[in-house]
């Protein structure tokens, strides 16, 4: 099937090709590893994980990074302000690099919390110093970049299109509306490619002097040609990456390599939380704990972060909470629903091409710029007919198989096949166990835990089972 994405570079869809034949090079913006990743940052990430699943649901192979940003993300992203991670060091009165070690790995366990497919590597920006300081040589030497004073900045006015991704004009760049510009920028709009500060609390030794740290914006340039060489299929980010970060990344890229960096550049449309923005002043800035203290299910967040169009912005409620629940409840019903009646043997009437024809609407929607309501409805569709009665035997098999397909893109749904199966017989065991020694605490803590986990236990006279929910 023919895919097209839009393409935030030339601000329309555009055929999806790959430089090479039937495999993908994608790089994904990840966290800054100075707190703990909220469901915005998430949205991002599920939507460069939905990418990922649909171009292998449409049989590409993904080599996909996600980096982690661990020093030289400043406070206002710009050149100005405090790095992030040294900020909360100060606030928190501990060692930076501990900070970013226990968030990053937080960052890892909260991606598998959420189904995430594993990208190829993680990289964390203070692993590839060596790198960034090539890049900056290369830059330099060919006239792109100029240092002073220990900092080197990269100068806009080298590169032609400077201002082409984010539509803005370096003639436009007003100098010190938002920020303070230094006085040895030669212009208001060159960035910084390194910096220099003795009181920074993470420094590298360089020709530059002893006391130095990276750009934020060179640390995805350098990370990206490390892993995925100096051209990329798609480089995904946040819509407020779009400016100034990968307007600069596409600068010192293609300054450098004189090739096109990315040729896809797709940007996530922001989260809102209750119709506005997340601030830690309205106790807003959610994570994935918030949601299963208040009773969900990780992958219920999973699909209220997905439903939409990645290009739509989003709205965050405790109701959308319990609507994304009943939706995914409702795909576990159909799963359990079409296992049933695949057994079923029945005459076909339409059936089948009902089937094939909602299969079909699926692939159309999900090729068609990633159209996620279109293709949640076309599941929607599923569930009708078999609530229609038009389904049995081998069209129930059908789509089943369908659903199963959908759901390596969604993630969300439960088969009965998979899942805690296993899992749920040895805690059932464990519990028996307990019941017959009469610990009766450890008999409730078990059920308690599978209730958490959504499992719900009946002793019959028969023995124990388990359903779901
Ligand atoms: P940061 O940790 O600030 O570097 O952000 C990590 C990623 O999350 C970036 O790609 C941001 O664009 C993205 N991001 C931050 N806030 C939101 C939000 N409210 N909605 C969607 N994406 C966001
Ligand atoms: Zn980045």
């Amino acid at each position: 099937m023919k895919l097209q994405f839009y393409n935030t570079y030339s601000r329309q869809k555009e055929a999806f090709e790959t430089l090479e034949e039937g495999v993908v090079r994608m790089y994904n913006c990840g966290p800054t590893v100075y707190g703990r990743v909220h469901i915005g940052n998430l949205r991002s990430f599920v939507f460069a994980d939905v990418l990922r699943r649909s171009l292998e649901h449409f049989g590409y192979e993904v080599r996909q990074v996600m980096n982690i940003t661990d020093v030289g993300h400043m406070v206002d992203d710009a050149d100005e302000g405090e790095d992030k991670l040294v900020a909360q060091a100060n606030k928190e009165g501990r060692d930076p690099w501990e900070i970013s070690a226990g968030h990053a790995a937080q960052f890892l366990a909260d991606l598998e919390t959420l189904g995430f497919r594993p990208a190829m590597v993680y990289p964390k920006a203070t692993d590839h110093i060596p790198e960034m300081l090539a890049m900056i040589e290369g830059l330099l030497e060919s006239g792109h970049a100029y240092e002073v004073d220990g900092q080197v900045y990269f100068d806009v006015t080298s590169f032609e299109r400077y201002g082409q991704l984010s539509g803005n004009r370096v003639e436009d760049l007003e100098g010190g509306a938002r920020v303070e510009v230094r006085a040895e920028k030669r212009h208001h709009a060159d960035f910084a490619l390194w910096k220099s500060d003795p009181a920074h609390l993470m420094k590298w030794d360089s020709r530059f002097g002893p006391d130095g740290f990276p750009g934020w914006h060179i640390e995805c340039s350098a990370m990206a040609a490390a892993h995925l060489g100096t051209q990329l299929d798609i480089h995904t980010g946040g819509e407020d990456n779009v400016f100034p970060h990968h307007e600069c990344e596409i600068a010192q890229s293609e300054a450098l390599s004189g090739k096109r960096f990315a040729r896809f550049w797709m940007h996530a449309k922001f989260l809102q939380v209750d119709g506005g923005k997340m601030s830690k002043s309205l106790g807003n800035v959610y994570t994935i704990d918030d949601a299963v203290e208040r009773g969900f299910e990780p992958r219920h967040l999973r699909f209220a972060l997905l439903r939409g169009h990645y290009r739509q912005p989003l709205n965050f409620t405790w109701k959308v909470m319990e609507e994304a629940r009943a939706f995914v409840e409702n795909l576990d019903r159909l799963a359990q629903d079409l296992a049933r009646l695949a057994a079923v043997d029945g005459a076909e009437g339409r059936g089948e091409a009902l089937v094939e024809t909602l299969r079909g609407d699926f692939d159309r929607a999900m090729a068609d710029d990633l159209a996620m309501p279109r293709a949640l409805a076309a599941l929607s569709g599923l569930r009708q007919a078999v609530l229609d009665g038009e389904l049995s035997g081998a069209s129930a098999a059908n789509g089943l198989e369908f659903l199963r397909a959908a759901d390596g893109i969604l993630g969300v749904v439960h088969f009965d096949d998979a899942g805690p199966g296993d899992d749920v017989e040895a805690q059932i065991a464990a519990r028996n166990q307990a019941r017959a020694d009469k610990d009766w605490a450890e008999s409730d803590r078990i059920r308690d835990e599978l209730l958490a986990a959504g499992i719900t236990l009946e002793d019959t006279p028969e023995g124990t089972i388990w359903r779901r929910g």
